[in-house]
């Protein structure tokens, strides 16, 4: 999976997807304005996967060669679920070397704790000894709460994919 793993670019009602996706690894555009015909030269010029609910889309898109997955309803996991059924994905891992950003799809780094101290509250850095950054817009991450819920979440994921 790792060698040929997908790009997607996800359309402006599915900005939770998106950062799911980026939180999984794969590296997902997404844009709450994005229009068609930019999504579709997008995924056309760089081989990404359109994820959408706009079955119009996908019609015009599918008949340019483009792989698209139709998202129905409004339940996060299943939407996630659609999404590996169609393009054979399994066994997702919350993997903080592979994450994207959910702000903007950059690439994260692990970051010496030293660097960020006045970048995060200072509950946070008391507490917190693995801190991660955005290459792009320089977004701190660190394992908490949210990185629980995820974990969670992608639990649930793998167990309905199972
Ligand atoms: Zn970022």
């Amino acid at each position: 999976m790792s060698a040929r793993k997908p790009s997607f670019v996800v359309d402006a009602m599915l900005g939770n997807v998106a950062r799911k996706l980026r939180l999984l690894g794969y590296d997902s555009k997404y844009d709450s304005s994005i229009e068609d015909p930019v999504l579709i030269r997008l995924a056309d010029g760089q081989k990404r996967i359109i994820v959408t609910k706009d079955e119009n889309l996908v019609k015009n898109a599918e008949k340019m060669g483009i792989t698209t997955v139709l998202i129905r309803g409004d339940d996060e996991i299943e939407q996630i679920v659609q999404i590996a059924t169609k393009l054979g994905l399994s066994n997702f891992i919350i993997d903080t070397n592979s994450s994207r950003c959910v702000n903007c799809n950059g690439k994260i780094e692990a970051i010496d704790k030293i660097r960020i101290m006045n970048k995060v509250p200072p509950r946070i850095y008391e507490r917190q000894e693995k801190f991660w950054s955005c290459r792009d817009c320089k977004k701190i991450y660190w394992e908490g709460t949210h990185l629980i819920k995820i974990q969670e979440f992608v639990q649930m994921l793998n167990q309905r994919l199972r």
